[in-house]
């Protein structure tokens, strides 16, 4: 593993905001882990794991933590049940499974990697399929440990798991148990949600949806109502075409992105919930 520094994380993200991480790595093995944690603990800086960046803003400066990426992608089959390393992309695993008669087609149209989607508990908005359904048990590094966690332990919710908030775990595998069904049929429901997703989502400069939904009322209708579809801030813009989905629409700064938020808040204070996972210069979750 090297470990460089000052690289640029924020353009490692789909929204394309923050600067640059004070040390960087980019991990493929178990002994990569065990030394990454040794080295953040030894610098006293935090861990950041990054998967695809799908969901993850960076403030702008310099983020005095180690940042990894994870770039793992086996993947093992056995009957029902497929084992994957967290780096894979989720795009890739719901074709790899397809293959093989396995459906994870719920999931398609979620960018990112398997860990990100575990973390974030990643699935179709509020009353949709989520990836914990599927989950048989998930192997982590955590507290200096390699440790399994049965489904119960994961503590899965609406866009919630326990790896959230354990500090510096980092997912490595996942087995999932997925139904099975004729390849075709499984293509044929990843087309469709795909041109769903085209006709309904912007999928560039964006870290998905912002604001969590309200007790099964998705986010961007309320911002909606509040006419504040269009609003833009600096360089950041609440998407015409998704209301939900903030946009770095011209040069945006992670400033400018915190004032959108509270703009929208102001409106509409209910908007409590953030699903994006924003990261401040200290390397600790900024909670706004
Ligand atoms: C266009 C678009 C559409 C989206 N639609 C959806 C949707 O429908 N449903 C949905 O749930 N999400 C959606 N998202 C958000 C995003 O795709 C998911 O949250 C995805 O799971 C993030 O994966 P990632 O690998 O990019 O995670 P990252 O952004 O890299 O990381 C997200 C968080 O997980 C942590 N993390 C990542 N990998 C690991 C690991 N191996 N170990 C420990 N921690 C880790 C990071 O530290 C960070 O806190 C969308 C995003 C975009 C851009």
């Amino acid at each position: 593993m090297t470990i460089q520094e000052f690289v640029n994380v924020g353009a490692k993200t789909t929204m394309k905001i923050g600067g640059s991480a004070r040390y960087f790595a980019e991990i493929s093995t178990k002994e990569d882990v065990e030394e990454a944690q040794r080295f953040a603990k030894k610098k006293d800086v935090p861990l950041i794991v990054l998967g695809a960046g799908c969901n993850t803003v960076f403030a702008d400066g310099t983020i005095d933590a180690l940042v990894v990426q994870v770039k793992t992608s086996e993947l093992f089959f056995m009957e029902d049940q497929v084992t994957a390393s967290s780096g894979i992309a989720l795009a890739s695993l719901i074709t790899a499974c397809a293959d093989h008669d396995l459906d994870l087609s719920a999931l398609t149209g979620i960018p990112g990697t398997l860990g990100g989607a575990i973390v974030g508990n990643a699935g179709q908005g509020p009353q949709g399929t989520w990836i914990n359904s599927f989950i048989v048990s998930v192997c982590a590094f955590v507290d200096g440990d390699w440790k399994y966690f049965e489904p119960e332990e994961c503590d899965f919710g609406y866009r919630e798991s326990i790896f959230k908030t354990l500090p510096h775990a980092i997912v490595w595998t996942a087995t999932l148990r997925l139904p099975q069904k004729p390849k075709e049929k499984i293509l044929g429901n990843v087309q469709e949600l795909l041109e769903k997703r085209i006709a309904s989502q912007p999928h560039r400069s964006t870290a998905g949806s912002c604001f969590k939904a309200i007790d099964g009322t998705p986010a961007w209708k309320l911002i909606d109502e509040a006419g504040l579809r269009g609003l833009t801030v600096g360089g950041i813009q609440i998407n015409e075409k998704h209301a939900n989905f903030l946009i770095n629409a011209n040069h945006g700064t992670f400033t400018d992105l915190l004032s959108l938020i509270e703009t929208v808040r102001d409106k509409v204070p209910a908007l409590d919930g953030i699903e994006m996972r924003l990261y401040g210069e200290d390397g600790e979750i900024v909670n706004v």
